[in-house]
This record gives C-alpha cells, structure tokens and sequence, in this order.
C-alpha cells in the first residue's frame, strides 16, 4: 500500500519508525494494565485523538487503540523526502478554525504557503491525450469538448462553473435536509439533465476527479456539500478583509493555505504526546460488541479490551470488515457496508534539477492520462519546487493500482518523461501510497453515493448502544482535517452525556 525512497531500491519503512520514535515509549508500547479505561477509542487519526484528549480533560479513562505503526492516520508527512509532502492531509484554510486552534493549542505553528503561491504563480500545464495544449490554444483545439459558450474555460474550471449556474438550491449547507431529497441523484444525471454530454462530463468532472469514482457514483448533494464546504472559506477570506481593512478574495494576504511547520503530521504527533492513557500500536480491531451499559473490543492480535463506551473513528470503509454485536440498526449497517469513498494514489517525485526551466513550461500539469494531476510542492523554507505530487484519482488510480506501487512508480516516471522530455534521468521517487489498499483506510475521503444522503445520512453517527463514532465521514458542516475535528467535538458530548 505504501513505498518510501529506499523502499524503491531496497526495503526500509523509516518514515513509520521515525514517527513512534518521536512518541515517549509509554505511549508507542504495550499497556500499563493499570486498570479498566473509562472509553475505548478506536483510532489516532486526527478525530480519536482530539477525542481522546477531550474526554480526558473531562475527567476520564481513556485507552486508544490503533492499528498502525504510527498516528495520524490519513495524515501522513514523508518526513524524509525535502520539503516533507504531505501523502494525505495536505493544506487548511480560512475556515478552519478548530485546526488553527489546536496548532495553538497543541503547539505546532501553522505556515501559510499562500504568499509564496502567489508570488510564483505559474499555473499548470494542460495535456490532453499525452500532448502538451497551450491555454491560449484550447479554445479552438479539435478535442475541447465543450460547447461555444464554455470553450473557454479549461478542463478542470468546466464542472465548477456548470454547478455554480445550474445549482438548484442556494441554501447549501442544509445540503442534508429532506427537501432537497429530488437531488440526491448522481452528478452524471444532473450535469446531462442542464446539456452535458458524456465527453463533456468525462473530461470535466471525472477527470482528476475530487468527490467519487466517475460522476455515476457521486451524489449531487454530496457536491453540494463540497461546494458549501467552499464557499465558507471563501466567506471566512472575506471577514478578514473586511476586519483588515484591505482587499477582499484574491489578496494572498488574506487567504490561508496553511501546512504544519515540519509536516502535517507534528499535530498528531503532538496531540498525542498529551495523552495521559496508553496509545497502543499494532491493535487492528476485528470485532466490537455493545450492550447498554459497556463494550468490548478484539484484536487481531487475540487481544481483548473492555470499557464503559467505545468510540470509532474508522472510516467506514474498514469498519465494515469489523464485527459488530449486535448488528446496528438496518439504515446505520447499510450505511457502513455501503457508503463511497474516493480512490486516491500518490507518487511523490523529487527532480534533481529544475526540468521546467529548460523546457519552459509551468512544473504543475493537469493530464487526462495516467498520471493526473502534477503538483509542484513548495512546502520547504525556500521558494524552491522541492518535490512533484503525482495525484492519480478516480479511475486513474484504480489502473495504477493493479500494478502495485513499484511498477506503478516505474510506469509513472517513464509517462512523466514522455511528456516532459527534459525531466528524463531527472526524477527520483521519494515515495508512494495507495490509500484504496491501505488496509486502515480502503480509500481517501467518505463519499455520498445517489440516494445515500437521503437514506442513511441522519443515521451515519447515531449511537448504537455504548458504541459512539467520530471521523471526517461523520460531519455535516465542515470537510477533511476541519472535519474530523467537528466529528470530536460532537462524540464527546455524546460519550460524556453517557457515561461521565
Ligand atoms: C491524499 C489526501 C489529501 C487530503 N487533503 C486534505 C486537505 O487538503 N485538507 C483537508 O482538510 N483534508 C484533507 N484530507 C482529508 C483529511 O486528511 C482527513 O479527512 C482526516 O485526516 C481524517 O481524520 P479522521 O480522524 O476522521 O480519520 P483517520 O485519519 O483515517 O483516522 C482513523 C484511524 O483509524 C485507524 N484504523 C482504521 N481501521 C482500524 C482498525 N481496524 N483497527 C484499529 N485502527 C484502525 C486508522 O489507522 C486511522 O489512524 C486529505 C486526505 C488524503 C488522504
């Protein structure tokens, strides 16, 4: 599921060892056995550790278990690669209020890359059909799909424009509220329903895909949510202009596009330096059982834990592999065996010159072929380009998955050099990650499906008995990293009405 630099050539997983040696021993190793623990917490993504250090700071016991090698789960910085990328969790926002108070809270600065993008803003280079287009020339290409009105507007700008006309609803973060039940429909029907045709929609929207495999598997509303999510930002970036007293959207002094100094993943690592309970690795959970009064949890180690309550934060996408006792009720199980989640897998390159200089084209491309998008990173201290992001989504990764990562890789870099002659010799893998077959994940971000909203939505958190659930699938207001941290806040409320 994963490959690092060395992995490459020979077989290492430092990165991992790097992150549980950053945790005092206590935490990365067995439990002290000092007693049964109030609440179990399933999972040291971001939500179970915020929910964690929550129910502690309200008085109790705590014990979280968590079945990799290391915190943060779809957090995850390549510690070893310049300029540290992020393979998950990569930037926050104006919005992000609960992530910029807990890097306040847990000691770790935010960086704001945005003067720096804006200051180098060179744009990305558009490949259709392994050839380089320039922007200017797109209007006119034989294979812009578009019709006259839209010609215009570049591949990945196409769908954004067709929700923000033809969005049937304005009020968007009730996205979930029953009277919208007539959009609960996939983004494909919706898009041909306002003229779209499929090579429109193939290249507009299921190309680099953000939410969902293809547009068939992909909820309006589910868009809808995505959009708001949007829009919050861009309204946060407008409250601060106005209380600045200096332009509005635009201004890269207002917007954030904010990284954790050292990598994302020095939250969780903070965070989880406060635990005061044990953090217990190596504990993939296979079976939980609920009753009014307590719960119990199974190893596959053969180990067992019981408390007061259990809270998980597993994406539903793992949690359906576990076994639950009894069954919860029928709209929360379907929701758990069924609901979507986004294929996502990254090649992290690192150029050992500065290619796009001797070819004289943007470092960042949008392609419609294997290798997606290219994004160049600029996480490090300097201006420097210190790695390339290859984000291969949807459809493109599910084909880059069947050759496993260190075909993957070779295949990646020698499309990357046919496009880019000049990077030839000059692309060194620094590292690579499936997030659809990591075990602990099953996918990237929690995906409504057409009539998923609808149906189960109101039931994705319910408690079942003295079991709770957290995590960014979870939440209705805010997305990703934000949401995660809304998902805490929320279970603990609940943990603590029950138990405390
Ligand atoms: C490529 C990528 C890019 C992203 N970009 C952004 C972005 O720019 N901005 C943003 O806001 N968000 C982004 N996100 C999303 C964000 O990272 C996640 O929404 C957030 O980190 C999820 O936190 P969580 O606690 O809900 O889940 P997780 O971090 O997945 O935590 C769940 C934990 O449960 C553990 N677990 C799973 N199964 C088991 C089991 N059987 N037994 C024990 N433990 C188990 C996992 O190992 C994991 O540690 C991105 C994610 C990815 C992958």
């Amino acid at each position: 599921m994963s490959i690092t630099r060395r992995e490459f050539v020979v077989s290492s997983a430092a990165t991992a060892a790097a992150v549980a040696a950053a945790l005092p021993a206590s935490r990365a190793h067995a439990a002290t056995g000092s007693g049964e623990p109030d609440v179990i917490v399933i999972g040291a993504g971001l939500s179970g550790l915020e929910t964690a250090i929550t129910l502690e700071e309200n008085g109790l016991k705590v014990l979280l278990l968590e079945g990799r090698q290391r915190v943060g789960g779809r957090i995850y910085s390549l510690f070893d690669v310049p300029g540290h990328p992020e393979v998950g969790g990569n930037t926050i926002a104006n919005a992000y209020g609960r992530c910029i108070a807990a890097g306040a809270k847990y000691g770790v600065e935010i960086v704001n890359l945005a003067p720096k993008m804006f200051a180098n803003r060179s744009g990305q280079a558009l490949y259709i059909d392994g050839e380089h287009v320039p922007l200017q020339n797109w209007p006119t290409h034989p294979k812009n799909p578009f019709p006259a009105a839209q010609k215009q507007l570049p591949p990945w700008g196409w769908s954004n424009a067709m929700f923000k006309e033809h969005m049937p609803f304005q009020d968007l973060e009730n996205w979930y509220d029953p009277k919208y039940a007539q959009y609960d429909v996939s983004v494909h029907d919706f898009l041909t329903s306002k003229g779209a045709n499929d090579a429109m929609i193939r290249l507009g929207f299921d190309t680099n895909i953000a939410y969902g495999t293809t547009s068939h598997d992909v909820s309006l509303l589910q868009q809808a949510f995505a959009d708001n999510w949007q829009n919050v930002n861009r309204g946060a970036i407008m409250g601060f202009s106005r209380g600045g007293g200096t332009a509005g959207a635009g201004n890269a002094a207002n917007i954030l596009v904010g990284v954790y100094r050292g990598g994302n993943q020095m939250l969780p690592i903070a965070m989880a330096k406060r635990l005061k309970g044990d953090l217990l690795f190596g504990k993939s959970v296979a079976a939980i059982s609920v009753t009014d009064s307590g719960a119990s949890v199974r190893c596959s180690d053969g180990t067992r834990y019981q408390a007061k309550a259990v809270v998980c934060s597993m994406p539903f996408s793992t949690l359906r592999h576990v076994a639950l006792d009894p069954l919860p009720a029928p709209l929360q199980h379907k929701a758990i065996q069924m609901l979507g989640y986004i294929p996502i897998t990254q090649f992290h390159l690192v150029p050992k010159k500065p290619f796009w200089e001797s070819d004289g084209l943007p470092a960042s491309m949008w392609t419609d072929g294997m290798l997606g998008m290219v994004l160049a990173q600029q996480f490090g201290e300097t201006d420097q380009v210190t790695s390339l992001t290859v984000w291969c989504r949807g459809l493109a990764a599910q084909y880059i998955d069947r050759f496993g990562l260190q075909d993957g890789a070779r295949m990646i870099i020698a499309e990357f050099e046919r496009l880019r002659p000049a990077a030839k010799g000059l692309l060194e893998l620094g590292g690579a990650h499936s997030w659809a077959a990591d075990p602990f994940a099953a996918g990237d971000w929690a995906i409504y499906q057409p009539g998923q909203v609808t149906e189960f939505r109101h039931a994705v958190a319910e408690p079942h008995k003295r079991l709770f659930f957290c995590g960014e699938h979870t939440s209705v207001g805010s997305r990703g990293m934000e949401g995660a941290f809304e998902s805490a806040e929320r279970v603990a409320l609940e943990v603590l009405g029950a138990v405390a």
